[in-house]
């Protein structure tokens, strides 16, 4: 078969990367290996997570807080397999969507694995035999899948990763999760909040490593009141499974030695690109050291017409990154001049309270040496949290001590992961603080308190602090 364009994957990068050029004129041809499309995102990742996430949430406030709104409510309990259901409901209808949007856009579907057998051209290896593919270009969009640790095998039974965890057959009585990454403190919070005792073993000295250090205080202040037992800043040494329990050794930041017990242990240390079956010597490509496919300022691998986006290039492993990615490439394919500005692809934990963040941290700002000028402003203060109970958080802004550019914008409360889009228009814009204090929020809501860590970072102008 010819087409203008071959994708490989059919994850939030692949299939929006086959819109795109299907819109812009190109005959595409889609290779996912599942019969389902949609990627780890909608199967196993983004959205499985965020309906559980939701349940979780929702049972928790019935439990602990709808009383504080004259709400009583007797013999409280979960269906855990009601809510996995409800959850794989939502899966499938995602998917599905897709389904029809491949439908509409003419895009050509092809299940199997797709492997190169010279720069353009891909044997699709799939359960009705294998098909040939030719085209002027290719996207490589495989995307990544869970790491292991070195001495410790996922058994997907006991020692579990992310996909069995969105899976499991009973809520854990303990969960011991290695990793405080946004894994392991979201999934975390699904079972935390339906009654698991969860104990987080993390190698860094703070959760969330990668966001600003005051985020992921904050954070652990907030899971902790939900139950989360940290240990921060230690070596895990040994994970075993002991019938149906998991031993995790580990050394504790002062040396002590600790000997973990669970029923379940989730190992969420990040995720590996995914570069198998592909056969990317027959298309003159190597993966780098750490098995990512190395691509230019444009996306385009070292082979002309190849080119790569989403989890399987590295950089932020993140669906609306992968998303991005792929419109972009499909417009370069057009002829378009299109821009992508990774520094301001938006970072979100879908904890409760929710984390988002957008250009520099802090820290950032501090390790360059540049002098910046901070406004920070409590959830607290503001009378749409206090209706809603909603106490926890704040929001941070950074901007340039001497232009008033806004460098940063970190954030930690309700509704967060919404937020942050005027955030991410600001700095795309080239906002100065002065600019979003001086833009009229409606009241009484959460985003009042982005106005007014702007009015705190332009002369210490907040007016409700
Ligand atoms: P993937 O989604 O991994 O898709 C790659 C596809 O390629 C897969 O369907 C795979 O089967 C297919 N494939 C691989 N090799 C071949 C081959 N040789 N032939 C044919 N098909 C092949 N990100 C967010 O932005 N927000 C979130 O809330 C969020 N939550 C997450 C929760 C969890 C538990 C996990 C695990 C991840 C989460 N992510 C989230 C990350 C997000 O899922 C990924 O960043 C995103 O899916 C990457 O998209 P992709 O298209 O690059 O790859
Ligand atoms: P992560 O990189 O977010 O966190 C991994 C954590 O494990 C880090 O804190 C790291 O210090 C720790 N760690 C690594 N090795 C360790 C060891 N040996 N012992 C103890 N701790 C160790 O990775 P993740 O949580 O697995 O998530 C994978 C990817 O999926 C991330 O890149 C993330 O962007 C994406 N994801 C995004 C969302 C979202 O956008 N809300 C949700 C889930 C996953």
């Amino acid at each position: 078969m010819k087409v203008d364009v071959t994708v490989i994957g059919g994850g939030p990068g692949g299939y929006v990367a086959a819109i795109r050029c299907a819109q812009l004129g190109m005959s595409v041809a889609l290779v996912e290996q599942y019969e389902r499309l949609g990627g780890t995102c909608t199967n196993v990742g983004c959205i499985p997570s965020k309906a559980l996430l939701d349940s979780s949430e929702r049972f928790h406030e019935a439990a602990k807080s709808y009383g504080n709104h004259g709400i009583l409510l007797d013999n409280l309990r979960v269906d855990w397999a009601a809510m996995r259901a409800r959850k794989d409901k939502v899966v499938q209808l995602t998917a599905l969507g897709i389904d029809k949007l491949m439908e509409k856009n003419k895009i050509t579907r092809l299940q199997g694995v797709g492997r190169f057998l010279a720069p353009k051209r891909v044997a699709v290896d799939g359960p009705a035999g294998t098909t040939e593919l030719e085209s002027r270009h290719v996207i490589v969009a495989t995307g990544s899948k869970p790491l292991d640790l070195p001495f410790c095998r996922i058994d997907k039974e006991r020692i579990i990763s992310s996909t069995e965890a969105l899976n499991l057959p009973e809520i854990p009585k303990r969960l011991l999760i290695i990793g405080a990454g946004v894994i392991g403190l979201e999934l975390g919070s699904v079972f935390a909040r339906l009654g698991t005792r969860v104990e987080v073993v993390e190698a860094l000295e703070r959760c969330i490593p990668g966001m600003d250090s005051e985020l992921g205080k904050e954070l652990e202040r907030s899971l902790k009141k939900l139950g989360f037992v940290f240990h921060l800043g230690a070596r895990v040494g040994k994970v075993e499974r002991q019938g149906d329990e998991v031993l995790v050794e580990a050394v504790s930041a002062k040396g002590k030695e600790l000997a973990l017990k669970a029923d379940y242990c989730l190992v969420a240390i990040g995720r590996k690109p995914n570069t198998q079956g592909l056969n990317l010597e027959a298309a003159g490509l190597a993966t780098d050291a750490r098995g990512f496919l190395p691509v230019d300022g444009q996306l385009q691998t070292k082979v002309p017409g190849i080119y790569a986006i989403g989890d399987v290039i590295g950089g932020a492993m993140l669906a609306h990154k992968a998303e991005e990615e792929g419109v972009f490439v499909a417009e370069i394919l057009a002829g378009q001049k299109p821009a992508l500005n990774h520094h301001l692809i938006p970072g979100v934990v879908y904890t409760w309270p929710e984390v988002a963040a957008v250009g520099f941290s802090e820290n950032d700002l501090q390790a360059q040496g540049r002098a910046f000028k901070k406004g920070v402003f409590p959830f607290m203060a503001l009378g749409r949290a206090r209706a809603a109970g909603e106490k926890e958080g704040f929001v941070k802004i950074l901007a340039d001590a001497q232009t008033d550019e806004i460098l940063g914008v970190q954030m930690i409360g309700p509704r967060a992961a919404d937020l942050i889009a005027e955030a991410v228009t600001a700095l795309e814009y080239k906002a100065s603080a002065e600019d979003v204090a001086r833009i009229c929020h409606a009241h009484p809501t959460y985003a009042e308190a982005i106005k007014e860590a702007a009015l705190a970072a332009t002369g210490d102008r907040a007016l409700h602090l």
